[in-house]
């Protein structure tokens, strides 16, 4: 559960030793403490451009003013380090216009990045059918999808210095006001964001926030469960949740109780012992959102997960059942029953927890990489059937986390996992937890159906 390198590699003396023999020494994370802060930008150098035909400065100054920035500038004066870096490159529509991208990130290039510093760019989505004629639509999509390739280079580039860089689509960016933007840059430029890079955030403006969403204690009054949350990424996420103000219930195995019920009490929550891979589940939690939630529930987190890792050949079919039971049949079960029931309160979030593996399969995991792909096709779609009651779906694909399903890897396989990284090392369970919290924030309403994965930009075989 410890990486050599980054705990030696931060004490001076095994750092000049680690550093003598060429090992990637990785930066320590500045991770969000406690719940959210609203004024993130206060006290940093904020570097902000833009390609002509972009959308209005004046948008993007509303929104840098009320995170605690009065005076960004379009370049970072030498000697000084820049915190954050947004550039808006929603005016990009031919590959010759992609140069402003380079002029902006070559001026305010590495050596002026502060450590942990946040990027951003701002983009438009990718059409997916023409518009205009035939060579504007080719060449929109062409530029569209170059500057996705720019965002995931850059994030390798600069991830060894602690670095993050996301990229906004926006599905308008002609609606895009300081309101609908606002939640999105602040979480990506917040501490929240430390393991998550070379992403793209689809944002469907249509349904982004139309007043200032709240950025302090975002979940006061709202209810969340967490199934498989006595321990690791559940319990993470349900100390961050709670965090935000939310009442949360620790959901885990009856066997699991004397933890659960020790983190549902540190967090003033409450404990529901279920076993998720059984038939009753789905009406155990219905009737104790009836009887203990006030007959809804704003948020679910479908976190509880197992492997039981074996090559197809050496994979019994209880091994396999297993796998698609918690991982898959629980949450199709689940949300079946909570929908049909209306126990899913309007304007509801509905996360689940896929994984890397769900992109590009793993050795050893064919039961394991099923339920994770079954989770990234089943958000995708049921995503588009929950919009009429506002509700959002969406799914985290955590790439290599530090937690007890991860330590019972061999020690090799742990010690490349994390150096696959951008960022050199490992995820902690907290950065899940930061992602899913903005996910569930009232902030994230334009954002469904879509996976972010949280893998310090570890994009091997996706
Ligand atoms: P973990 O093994 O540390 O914790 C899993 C939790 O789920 C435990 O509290 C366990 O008791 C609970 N659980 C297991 N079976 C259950 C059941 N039948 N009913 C109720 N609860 C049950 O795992 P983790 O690393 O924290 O993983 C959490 C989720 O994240 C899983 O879905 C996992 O697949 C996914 N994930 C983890 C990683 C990683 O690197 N750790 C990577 C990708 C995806």
């Amino acid at each position: 559960m410890s990486d050599f390198l980054l705990e030696k590699g931060n004490k001076p003396v095994w750092n000049k030793v680690l550093k003598a023999v060429g090992a990637p020494i990785p930066t320590k994370l500045k991770r969000l403490k406690g719940g959210w802060e609203k004024q993130i930008l206060a006290g940093k150098k904020v570097g902000y451009g833009s390609a002509n035909g972009g959308i209005n400065s004046a948008v993007f100054n509303s929104v840098f003013n009320e995170l605690g920035c009065s005076s960004p500038v379009s370049a970072i004066a030498d000697g000084e380090k820049a915190g954050a870096l947004v550039f808006d490159a929603t005016g990009i529509s031919n590959a010759s216009q992609l140069k402003s991208i380079y002029e902006f990130f070559h001026t305010n290039s590495i050596r002026k990045l502060a450590t942990c510093a946040k990027i951003i760019v701002v983009a438009n989505v990718i059409p997916k059918s023409m518009s205009g004629s035939a060579e504007e639509y080719y060449e929109l999509c062409t530029v569209q999808q170059g500057i996705e390739g720019f965002t995931r280079s850059l994030s390798k580039e600069v991830g060894g210095k602690g670095v993050t860089v996301n990229l906004i689509r926006l599905s308008n960016a002609k609606e895009a006001t300081d309101k609908a933007l606002l939640p999105y840059i602040h979480f990506l430029l917040s501490d929240g964001c430390a393991f998550v890079t070379g992403q793209v955030f689809e944002v469907n403006t249509a349904t982004a926030p139309k007043e200032i969403a709240p950025l302090e204690k975002s979940l006061s009054g709202k209810t969340a469960i967490v199934t498989g949350s006595a321990r690791g990424i559940g319990e993470a996420t349900a100390r961050k949740l709670a965090a935000e103000g939310a009442t949360v219930v620790v959901l885990d195995r009856p066997q699991d109780a004397e933890a659960g019920k020790a983190v549902a009490a540190s967090i003033n929550g409450k404990f529901l012992g279920v076993d998720m891979s059984t038939d009753e589940a789905p009406s155990l939690i219905a009737d104790f959102i009836k009887k203990e939630l006030n007959g809804g529930v704003d948020i679910i987190v479908h976190n509880a997960g197992i492997t039981r890792d074996k090559t197809l050949a050496n994979m019994d079919a209880n091994q396999w059942d297993m796998v698609i039971n918690v991982n898959l049949n629980a949450i199709i079960k689940t949300n079946k029953e909570l929908l049909k029931q209306g126990l899913i309160k309007e304007n509801g979030r509905i996360i689940g927890l896929s994984s890397t593996s769900g992109f590009s399969g793993n050795f050893g995991q064919t039961n394991y990489a099923t339920t994770k792909a079954g989770v990234i096709g089943y958000v995708r779609s049921i995503s588009q059937t929950t919009a009429d009651k506002k509700i959002t779906v969406n799914a985290i694909a955590p790439g290599f986390i530090e937690t007890q399903m991860t330590a019972k890897m061999p020690a090799m396989t742990q010690f490349f996992a994390r150096r696959l990284s951008n960022l050199n090392q490992g995820g902690k369970p907290t950065d899940i937890g930061d992602m899913i919290t903005f996910l569930a924030s009232p902030g994230a309403s334009g954002i469904s159906g879509q996976i972010i994965r949280v893998c310090g930009g570890n994009f091997i075989g996706a």
